[in-house]
């Protein structure tokens, strides 16, 4: 857990009060308790504005264009690009690339990376809990070019192995690709001690940064990343956005991901040449009032001392596995990782994690159930599932209790 203070300035009232859905009454007079922010957060009134405007006054297709709305849209576009720049502390504007998620982001340096980097019998590294998507574009890759998928293994607290991935890096490895925070665990993994150790042997690593930039300050110089993912819908902006960052120089050794308007410099029928970065990678017309929306994210964000949303989040995640512990003699958290962030997965005596979340639901409390898109995971644990909270700046202890009082009752009904 992150190290708390007490005389944190953070005012969880005036944050709640810029998400109407928040005060949403659902099914009988039941106040909607919302944990399900690792799945998507809920988006505040200056995002939803921000698309709103964009849409309703200022729409155009960006670049190239010679007219006003088009110009004003591309600098929209652009500032948002900036701000991004900025908010991971990454050194060029070029260094961001804009998608349409994480795993748009994963799946264009696995669709590039083995075309300059990979030889038959080369090895690519991930983890036991990656999410789905930063596994399968990795099986895909391998299972095209003959290299070898290794795999860092999770210890019963649901942390990686640090000596078994020491052990795993030789200089046949030439990418590692680790989730920076588990979406199912909460695990906060140590990715820039993992990213030293793999430039040690020359291999790139990729940190799929899906869970930690809504919950961390993200320095992605300082953590010496060579790519990292992350998508708009979970911080706070709009779905269908997301950003890949990656360093200058080894971006501009990647052949483009897909063809088409935006990414050429000149076309003939028989060949074309391709544009300079951050453009090759941003082939078509952009999710332009995406982009937009999440740099409308990055200023809400910023309006707060992040450290003190980041240790507000903390605490309600501390207190809810706290109150779990201390309520339920049967209850079993899977993944009690001394760095966590974000979410607490766990299985109430024998009941079906599934019937959990139909009953919480009809009171009110939205939690995720099921695998989480990290079914190696839960072999590992030799579950099919667990309930998964998942918090949000937005979220409070009061909520918690709502969540440990539906519990009792499903504990109550369901055993
Ligand atoms: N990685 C992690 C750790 C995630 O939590 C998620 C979303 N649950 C993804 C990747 C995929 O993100 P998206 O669906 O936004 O592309």
């Amino acid at each position: 857990m992150i190290a708390k203070t007490s005389n944190i300035t953070f005012d969880v009232e005036a944050v709640r009060s810029e998400f109407p859905v928040l005060d949403r009454v659902i099914y009988e007079n039941k106040p909607l308790v919302y944990f399900d922010s690792a799945a998507s957060s809920q988006k505040p009134r200056i995002v939803a504005n921000t698309v709103r405007d964009y849409y309703l006054n200022e729409h155009a297709n960006i670049h190239r264009g010679v007219h006003f709305l088009s110009q004003e849209a591309t600098n929209k576009y652009e500032e948002a690009r900036k701000k991004v720049r900025d908010f991971i502390n990454a050194a060029y504007d070029e260094e961001i690339i804009f998608t349409s998620g994480t795993t748009d982001g994963i799946n264009l340096i696995a669709a590039t990376f083995d075309k300059v980097h990979i030889k038959k019998g080369d090895e690519v590294i991930v983890t036991g809990m990656e999410h789905h998507s930063n596994l399968v574009p990795w099986q895909m890759m391998c299972e095209r070019s003959g290299a070898v998928l290794k795999f860092v293994p999770v210890s019963d607290e649901g942390e990686l192995i640090l000596e078994e991935y020491e052990a795993l890096l030789n200089d046949k490895t030439k990418l590692v690709a680790v989730s920076h925070v588990s979406n199912t665990l909460g695990t906060i993994n140590p990715v820039a001690e993992m990213i030293k150790s793999a430039h040690g042997v020359g291999a790139q690593v990729l940190v799929d940064g899906a869970q930690s930039v809504p919950h961390m300050k993200i320095d992605v110089r300082d953590l010496d990343c060579d790519y990292y993912v992350f998508s708009g819908h979970k911080m706070y902006g709009p779905t269908g956005v997301g950003i890949l960052y990656g360093k200058k120089e080894l971006l501009n050794e990647l052949p483009p991901y897909k063809g088409g308007g935006e990414m050429i410099k000149t076309v003939t029928l028989e060949k074309s040449t391709y544009n300079e970065l951050p453009h090759k990678f941003e082939a078509g017309t952009p999710n332009i009032a995406g982009g937009i929306g999440l740099g409308a994210a990055i200023d809400f964000m910023l309006r707060e001392d992040l450290t003190d949303a980041a240790e507000h989040e903390n605490r309600v995640l501390e207190y809810c596995e706290n109150r779990l512990q201390e309520e339920f003699s049967d209850i079993k958290i899977i993944g009690q990782a001394k760095e966590k962030t974000g979410a607490v997965s766990f299985l109430l005596g024998d009941i079906h994690p599934y019937d959990v979340g139909v009953l919480l639901d009809r009171l009110g409390i939205a939690v995720r159930t099921g695998h989480h898109c990290t079914q190696p995971l839960m072999n590992r644990f030799d579950i099919t599932g667990t309930v998964r909270a998942s918090f949000g700046m937005y979220n409070t202890t009061q909520e918690v209790d709502a969540l440990i009082e539906g519990l009792k009752r499903a504990e109550k009904m369901l055993s």
